[in-house]
Formats: structure tokens, C-alpha cells, sequence
């Protein structure tokens, strides 16, 4: 089988790593005309126009890196503790974070993650009265990346990499071993401990997600509590410390919908992977095996509060009734069901 042709994994630039250490790079860079800035709040995206695209700009009017060693940690308000935050809240202060995506056809792409919406905007203002192409951005808008399903490859890799390492960035300010804060080093993919003189690099969580299917090639879908009515995937859950994906894979079937994956090893198949920033996930996708025809299975009640195995004709019939409402097409679990499925399936 070929692998899954997956949204989120279509990156066309080169990430150009080598470049990283470059001393100076990122302020070289800013003083380049043209370099191309993507300019981020939180995890929402400036954009432009309908369908949005993303508004990137060339660094003239942006806010100079800080010298980049040492760069002061983003602040995190002390009365907030951010246990209580939404793991995707957006820093409210502190200065904006310049960060090096990579190039692509000879041209530079970075990231500016601005700690404030409005000082992102008068950030494009100023941007677009400097610009060459004065007048792009108008109409600056903010988009997470659910929200922006028509960018061409290009865009989308570098959207998905500059939130993915802005949400590394915004959750370590400080040093989880000794508490330290910590500074932003190598254009944004290095933080630094000072104390200990360490330093530590973005981290990704890997996460499995796996059409299930039975000998007769039905597949098992699940419906969580929080979801929208109506919303069934596929079972997925994140892999734990001393694990193989492969384990995971079983340990997560079995918790969610009390039955056993195959123990052969064509039982559980890879098929793609695809990064989920939301904040942090690298989503592996499978397709896994169960032995047998409808094995009774049993939501969790706790993350699963349905689950069903349905064959082709009757998922098409309740896709058709409104009774099942599959998960959008950015997501690898659209991918999985409809590989399974042998084609595209209607809905958004
Ligand atoms: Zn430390």
C-alpha cells in the first residue's frame, strides 16, 4: 500500500537546519528585505482575503530580533497558574519571538510570534506601509490552522511548523529540571538553561490513530463525549513512556473499545503520520486488525461513549441520514476511513 497522501505532511521548503547556528542569522535575515515573515498570535495565524491565505510580509517595520543571546523568556502573569490555562492559550506578554522556518527557491521564511494580537496587527501596519507590495495585508485577520484548509502546500508546511514551534516555545519559559528561565537560542529551536548551562530542544508528543477493521472488513468507529453530536472516528490516544507504537496501538483498542487487536505482526500496519500542533502532537497513523467478524466491543464511558462497527453501505447510509458526521479532511483519521472506505466521502 502506498502511504496516506496526508494534509499536514505536504512541506515543500527546506528547513535548512544547518543554518540554525548561523550567529546572527535571524537579525541578517531581518535586514533582508526579502525574507518573508509569517506572523503568529498564540496559535492563530495572520491572514488574508477569502479563502484566508496567510499574510506574509518582508520584515521591514517588524520589531528587530532582540540580541539574540541572551533573549529574555516570554513573562508568564504569576496569578495565573498555567495548569488553569487552555493548553493552547496564547502568552500575553513578553517580547516577540522571532523564529527561522527554512527557505524555499532561494527565498528566507521566518516566523514572528507576536505576545499580543494588537501588537501583532500594528506589527502587519507597520509592515505593510514599509512593504514593497504596500497594501498586502489589508484586512489582516486571525486563523488557527483547523481554520485554514485552502493553503497550498508551501504555506501550509511553513503555517504548521512556526505553530508547532511557537506552542514548544510557549510552554517553556522556564527549565523543567531546575526552574531556571530560560533563553531562546539557534533562530528559535534551541531554549537554554543558564544555570545548568543545558540545553533543550522542541519536543513532539506521538500519538497513534488507527482504523480498526474486522475479517469482515468492517470499521470501528467511536464517538467521544466532548465531540459535536453525530461526530464518530477512529480510536486514538497518545502513546506512554516505555511504549511501542505498536503496543499502543493494542492498549488503546482495548481501553476504548474492550477488544483485542490481533497479536500478529500484520496485524497492526503503519500507514502515515502527520504533525497535530494542537499543541503538540505527531499523529502515526494504522490500520489494526481484529480477529473475527463484530466483536462485541464496549465504549470506555469515559473518552468513548459509542462505538460501532460499520460497513461500507452503512456508513454511507448514515453519512447520508446525518446519523454519522466524520472528522474533517485536515485530519488523518478522515485519510484512514476513507482508505479504508476506497474513496472520498461526502462532508466537509
Ligand atoms: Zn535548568
Amino acid at each position: 500500500m502506498a502511504a496516506l497522501d496526508l494534509p499536514f505532511a505536504r512541506a515543500r521548503h527546506d528547513r535548512a537546519a544547518a543554518r540554525r547556528d548561523t550567529p546572527d542569522l535571524l537579525e541578517r535575515l531581518c535586514a533582508d528585505p526579502a525574507t518573508r515573515v509569517l506572523v503568529l498570535h498564540g496559535d492563530r495565524l495572520a491572514v488574508v482575503g477569502d479563502p484566508a491565505r496567510l499574510a506574509v510580509v518582508g520584515p521591514a517595520g517588524l520589531p528587530a530580533p532582540l540580541d539574540a543571546s541572551p533573549t529574555p523568556p516570554p513573562h508568564l502573569d504569576a496569578a495565573d497558574d498555567p495548569a488553569d490555562a487552555p493548553r493552547d492559550a496564547p502568552r500575553e506578554e513578553g517580547p516577540p519571538l522571532w523564529l527561522f522556518l527554512g527557505e524555499h527557491d532561494g527565498v528566507a521564511y521566518t516566523a514572528l510570534a507576536a505576545p499580543q494580537t494588537t501588537s501583532a496587527l500594528a506589527m502587519l501596519s507597520a509592515a505593510a506601509a514599509d512593504a514593497a507590495d504596500a497594501g498586502e495585508p489589508r484586512g489582516v485577520a486571525w486563523a488557527t490552522l483547523r481554520e485554514l484548509d485552502a493553503l497550498d502546500d508551501l504555506h501550509q508546511g511553513l503555517a504548521t511548523q512556526a505553530v508547532a514551534l511557537a506552542n514548544w516555545h510557549a510552554v517553556h519559559a522556564f527549565c523543567p529540571r531546575c526552574g531556571a528561565p530560560t533563553r531562546v537560542r539557534d533562530a528559535g529551536w534551541v531554549r537554554w538553561c543558564p544555570v545548568e548551562d543545558r540545553e533543550l530542544y522542541p519536543r513532539t508528543d506521538p500519538a497513534v490513530i488507527m482504523a480498526v477493521v474486522d475479517d469482515a472488513d468492517r470499521i470501528l468507529l467511536g464517538h467521544a463525549a466532548h465531540w459535536p453530536a453525530a461526530r464518530f472516528s477512529t480510536l486514538a490516544g497518545f502513546v506512554e513512556p516505555g511504549e511501542s507504537l505498536e503496543q499502543a496501538v493494542r492498549r488503546e483498542v482495548a481501553e476504548e473499545a474492550g477488544v483485542r487487536v490481533g497479536a500478529g505482526a500484520d496485524d497492526v500496519v503503519y500507514r502515515g503520520s502527520q504533525t497535530w500542533p494542537f499543541p503538540a502532537s505527531l499523529m502515526l497513523g494504522f490500520r489494526a486488525r481484529v480477529e473475527g467478524v463484530g466483536a462485541d466491543v464496549t465504549p470506555d464511558g469515559v473518552e468513548l461513549t459509542d462505538v460501532r462497527w460499520l460497513t461500507r453501505a452503512a456508513l454511507s447510509a448514515a453519512l447520508a441520514s446525518g446519523d454519522v458526521v466524520l472528522p474533517p479532511r485536515l485530519s488523518i483519521a478522515r485519510a484512514l476511513i476513507e482508505e479504508w472506505h476506497g474513496g472520498r466521502l461526502p462532508g466537509a
